[in-house]
């Protein structure tokens, strides 16, 4: 089971307040230690470049993705609109958030709250939970298998977050140890890990199965 990122919508008219209200969210979650990653949405048509830069000239002449790096930051234009889950994936895979603040996109299908009815302590307390819970969720094995007495991961993940010393009884199907210590992966890492090697395991002659793979690797220098 893959668990979803959780994600955050504050929608509203333009110059409502949309903007200053994210940038508090972003702000004070960041301060409490969180990781966030955001999205500006915007739906007019104008290009994120502006004409007559280099970054510009080199889409212009065809480039399908531009980098544009310095010492400091790196942004990235492509050329195509691109869907939320397709933005989240590259959010998860660059930065591995703990929850994306989706500004100026209103979809029933998203948590989130119009401008104009936000109460930003309310919120905060919501986005909090939501992201405990998120990050214990992260740590169990995800196949909902009620081993560990609950019916699924989502349950036992309330469960502990509520105080109880809990544990899930699963290993997860990709564990990395690095010196003895286990690393912690999260759904995307875990995901890439195991389809890389997966893939380039199955193309191999003599491999039967994929059972229980261990791959020992020492690249000390
Ligand atoms: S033991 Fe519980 S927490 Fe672990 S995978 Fe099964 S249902 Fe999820």
């Amino acid at each position: 089971m893959k668990r979803n990122l959780p994600v955050f919508a504050i929608y509203g008219g333009k110059n409502t307040g949309k903007t200053s209200l994210a940038v508090s969210i972003i702000d004070e979650l960041t301060k409490r230690g969180y990781s966030i990653a955001s999205v500006k949405h915007t739906r007019g048509e104008h290009s994120v470049d502006r004409e007559e830069t280099d970054t510009w000239k080199h889409q212009d002449a065809g480039a399908k993705a531009v980098a544009f790096s310095t010492p400091s930051d790196t942004a990235f234009y492509i050329k195509s609109g691109m869907d939320l889950n397709e933005i989240l994936e590259i959010l998860s895979l660059v930065s591995d958030p703990d929850m994306v603040i989706v500004e100026g996109m209103k979809d029933e299908n998203l948590p989130g709250t119009d401008v104009s009815h936000a109460e930003v302590s309310e919120i905060l307390d919501q986005l909090v939970e939501t992201i405990e819970l998120y990050r214990i969720e992260k740590e169990l094995a995800g196949s909902d298998c009620g081993m560990c007495g609950y019916p699924d991961c989502n349950t036992m993940a309330r469960e502990k977050y509520d105080g109880k010393d809990l544990h899930c009884t699963v290993e997860s199907d990709v564990a990395l140890d690095i010196q003895g210590k286990r690393i912690q992966l999260g759904p995307f890492p875990s995901e890439m890990l195991k389809g890389a090697i997966t893939g380039m395991l199955g193309t191999l002659k003599g491999v039967e199965s994929l059972e229980n793979v261990v791959i020992r690797l020492n690249s000390e220098e």
